[in-house]
């Protein structure tokens, strides 16, 4: 006998990248955004202190209808939760709970961890050998997730392998739930495809685009029956997911689409100059659809180049899995950190 169910002790939960107190770093292991979120979200939260004596809205209609207008959709196809984590742990009950659900075999490390919390019964599909997603490889008879862009490759799939996925999983009444948490730095969004799919979720974030990872606020967007069943699921769990900062914030930041434009292009820049440095260098990346860049540091294993970074004042993400541990995804930062970065990696990676 145990104080813990059996659930607690069997899970693997998942590993969230470093979040340091010690000292001041250049930080990017955790894909956060390097601008400050949108002036007017500093606006928006003034004066909000004395309502926070009331509980919010719990269908955070202002957001949502903010959110639609944005993604050109209607606010009852939209769901918001406490960052797309929360949102994504709502879809795994909601769509997958009790199925065999598919998924490639690197991915956003989180997926395993929900099927493993709700009985779901996870397939993973290996990468194809230049790391793209294998489309085919996912579509058999159930339901499929992936994120598109993917992480930590950053290789994003153009909207037709989207397409054919929504038609597969369509006919073998299954939801298709595309992670588009770096849509933002991508060429395109599978949002068009909602209006021919009613089996498509496409799940978001305010963490990396907006600037807003310390607020928490992801959402949903898809058809009405299938936003009933993650308000099904938030409704047996906890009917207040976002406080009334994170609305007003997350509202503000998605209406001032001009700021976020600016800060996304000086991202995009800053991802395309770093690439070109190190592919001049002889160093392997991946191209990159996202905010971070996934970097070869290593013929066997790029730890001892994250901790040597890391001396520098530089944190990267490294991962422990057999088949990541060559590589480092690199967050972007401002242009002038990243030319620092791109330097340390030139002299710090064997070639
Ligand atoms: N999806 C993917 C693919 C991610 O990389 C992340 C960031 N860790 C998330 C979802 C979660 O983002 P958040 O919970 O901050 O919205």
């Amino acid at each position: 006998m145990a104080y813990e169910s059996e659930l607690a002790l069997g899970l693997t939960p998942y590993v969230a990248g470093e979040q340091p107190k010690d000292r001041q770093f250049i930080k990017l292991n955790t894909n956060e955004n390097p601008y400050p979120p949108s002036p007017r979200v500093q606006e928006a939260l003034a004066g909000l202190a004395p309502s926070l004596r009331l509980y919010p809205d719990m269908e955070a209609t202002a957001l949502r209808e903010a959110i639609a207008q944005v993604n050109g959709v209607r606010p009852e196809q939209v769901f918001c939760g406490n960052g797309s984590d929360e949102v994504l742990a709502f879809a795994f009950a909601a769509f997958f709970a009790g199925k065999t659900l598919r998924a490639p075999e690197v991915t956003y490390s989180f997926y395993p961890v929900y099927a493993q919390l709700f009985g779901v019964h996870y397939a993973t599909v290996p990468l194809r050998a230049d790391y793209t997603v294998d489309v085919d490889g996912l579509m058999q008879d159930g339901p499929v997730a992936l994120a598109n862009p993917n992480a930590p490759t950053g290789i994003f799939l153009p909207m037709e392998a989207i397409r054919r996925m929504a038609a597969h999983c369509r006919a073998h009444d299954a939801v298709l739930l595309v992670d588009e948490a770096y849509a933002a730095f991508a060429p395109e969004t599978a949002v068009p495809l909602l209006r021919e799919y009613d089996n498509l979720l496409i799940v978001r974030t305010f963490s990396k685009s907006h600037s807003l990872a310390g607020m928490r606020v992801g959402y949903a967007m898809g058809h009405p029956r299938l936003v009933d069943a993650l308000r099904r699921i938030r409704d047996a769990f906890n009917s207040y997911p976002l406080d009334r900062l994170a609305q007003a914030a997350a509202t503000a930041a998605i209406l001032d689409t001009g700021y976020t434009d600016r800060c996304t292009a000086r991202v995009i820049a800053a991802r395309e100059e770093t690439r070109q440095t190190l592919l001049a260098a002889g160093i392997t990346v991946l191209p990159s659809a996202t905010n971070f860049l996934f970097v070869k540091a290593d013929p066997a294993d790029a730890g001892p180049v994250q901790r040597a970074l890391r001396e520098e004042g530089i944190l990267v993400r490294h991962f422990s899995a057999e088949k990541l541990r060559p590589w480092l995804r690199v967050s972007m930062g401002t242009e002038e950190e990243m030319r620092r970065v791109a330097g340390a990696l030139v002299r710090l990676i064997r070639k």
